[in-house]
C-alpha cells in the first residue's frame, strides 16, 4: 500500500474514525513508524534472498530469478527456541494397544512412522551425545494469488513437532521458503509432437530440480554429517534434517521424482508398474528407490550413444534429469509420496476429473439417470 493511504488510514484509526481516539490500541504512529518497527521485527525471522538459474531449451539459454529463504536458518531457529524445546519429539517412538491379549501398533503423529525409527538406527550411537533426525514435509503446488497472477509456493513444515503446532501458523508452523519457478510455455503446446511435449516438460523439470539445489542446497551437509546444536533445551545435540514426506498432487509428484507421467510405460512416480497393468489396483509392484534410480540415470549418462542413453532412461519412465533430493540423505523422493497417487486419483474425482468419465462410463452401458450424487 502507498505511503499516503497508510498515513491517512492510521491517522483516521488513530484519531477522528475512533470513538475514543485516545484509547486506541494502535502504536503505528504513521508510514515511517510502521516501517522501521517492521525492520526492526524482520530481524527476528529468516531473510528472503534471490536465487537464479539458466537453463537451455531449444538452443535459447533462459534465465530466471526466485525468491527464497534458508531453510537450514530457520530449522536451527526452531530447534534452539526454548518455547518449543519440550515441545519437539527429538526421537522416532513405537505406540502399541495391547487389548484383551492383542497387541496392535498404533501411527499417529510421524515420530511413530517407521521409517523415522528405521532412519535413527542409521544414526551413530554416541554416549552423552544424542545424535537426532530432524525431518520436515514438503509442500508444493501452483495457484492463482490473484485473476492474472500465478505463483508457486513451497512450503516446509517441521514434522518433529506435533500437528496442533506444525499445522497452525504461529512459531513452529509452516513457513514459506520460496517460489518454484514458473516458465511461460514459448509455443502453443497444442501443436506439439509427444517429443516436444517431453522436452519441455523436461526442461520445466531441470529447472525445478536446479531450484531446488539452490533452495535446500544449506541442508545437505547437516543431513550428511550432522551439526552441533546447542538446543532450546540447553542440550547439545547433531541434527540431521531430511525431507521424508511431501504432500503434493500428481502433477507435483512426477516433477519432485523427475518421472515422465502419463506418456511414460513406466509412469508412476512411487513404483515400476507399467501402463498396462494401471488397473491391478491390489497388485504390488516393485518401488523406485533413490539407489536404484540414480543408478538408472548414471548407466544413462555413460552410455556410448545417445539412443541407448535413452533406451536406458525410458526403461524406467524417468526424465534424463538429476534429482536434487538423490543428494539429501534420509529423503527419498519415491518414498516421500505419502500413498501411491497414481494408482488412486490421480487426476481428482469430482467437477472436470474422473466424474465426467464416470457419467459417460454409465451412459454406454445404458445406467444413464440411475445414479446421482448428492
Ligand atoms: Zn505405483
Amino acid at each position: 500500500m502507498e505511503r499516503k493511504w497508510v498515513n491517512t488510514q492510521l491517522s483516521g484509526m488513530r484519531g477522528s474514525w475512533s470513538d475514543a481516539p485516545s484509547a486506541s490500541n494502535i502504536t503505528f504512529k504513521n508510514y515511517d513508524h510502521m516501517e522501521k518497527t517492521l525492520a526492526a521485527a524482520r530481524t527476528y525471522v529468516v531473510q528472503f534472498q534471490e536465487g537464479e538459474v539458466e537453463r537451455k531449451f531449444q538452443g535459447t539459454t533462459y534465465k530466471f530469478q526466485f525468491q527464497y529463504r534458508d531453510p537450514w536458518k530457520w530449522i536451527v531457529d526452531l530447534l534452539s527456541d526454548p518455547s518449543l524445546s519440550s515441545d519437539i519429539h527429538w526421537y522416532p517412538a513405537q505406540k502399541f494397544l495391547c487389548e484383551d491379549g492383542v497387541t496392535t501398533q498404533l501411527f499417529d503423529e510421524p515420530y511413530t512412522s517407521g521409517k523415522w525409527y528405521k532412519i535413527q538406527g542409521t544414526l551413530p550411537q554416541v554416549r552423552n551425545l544424542p545424535h537426532c533426525y530432524v525431518p520436515m514435509a514438503l509442500w508444493l503446488d501452483k495457484g492463482m494469488v490473484t485473476k492474472r497472477v500465478r505463483k508457486h509456493p513451497i512450503i516446509l513444515r517441521p514434522l518433529f513437532l506435533n500437528s496442533n503446532i506444525r499445522n497452525a501458523s504461529g512459531n513452529g508452523g509452516g513457513v514459506l521458503v520460496g517460489y518454484m519457478i514458473i516458465p511461460i510455455d514459448p509455443s502453443d503446446s497444442d501443436d506439439r509432437n509427444a517429443a516436444q511435449s517431453i522436452d519441455w516438460a523436461r526442461f520445466r523439470r531441470e529447472l525445478m530440480h536446479k531450484a531446488f539445489k539452490i533452495i535446500f542446497g544449506s541442508l545437505i551437509q547437516p543431513a550428511k554429517h550432522g551439526e552441533a546444536l546447542t538446543c532450546g533445551d540447553n542440550i547439545l545435540r547433531v541434527c540431521y534434517p531430511g525431507i521424508p514426506i511431501t504432500s503434493i498432487d500428481g502433477e507435483e509428484a512426477c516433477s519432485v521424482s523427475a518421472c515422465r507421467a502419463a506418456l511414460a510405460l513406466f509412469p508412476c512416480p512411487r513404483c515400476l508398474v507399467h501402463h498396462n497393468d494401471l488397473d491391478k489396483i491390489c497388485k504390488s509392484f516393485t518401488l523406485r528407490t533413490t539407489e536404484t534410480m540414480k543408478r538408472f540415470y548414471e548407466d544413462a549418462m555413460a552410455a556410448p550413444t545417445k539412443t541407448e542413453s535413452e533406451r536406458i532412461i525410458q526403461s524406467v519412465g524417468l526424465h534424463a534429469t538429476e534429482n536434487f533430493f538423490w543428494s539429501l540423505p534420509n529423503s527419498d523422493p519415491y518414498s516421500a509420496n505419502s500413498y501411491d497417487l497414481l494408482h488412486s486419483d490421480e487426476s481428482g474425482k469430482w467437477g472436470k476429473h474422473l466424474w465426467p468419465l464416470l457419467l459417460d462410463a454409465l451412459k454406454t452401458k445404458g445406467y444413464k439417470g440411475r445414479l446421482t450424487m448428492k
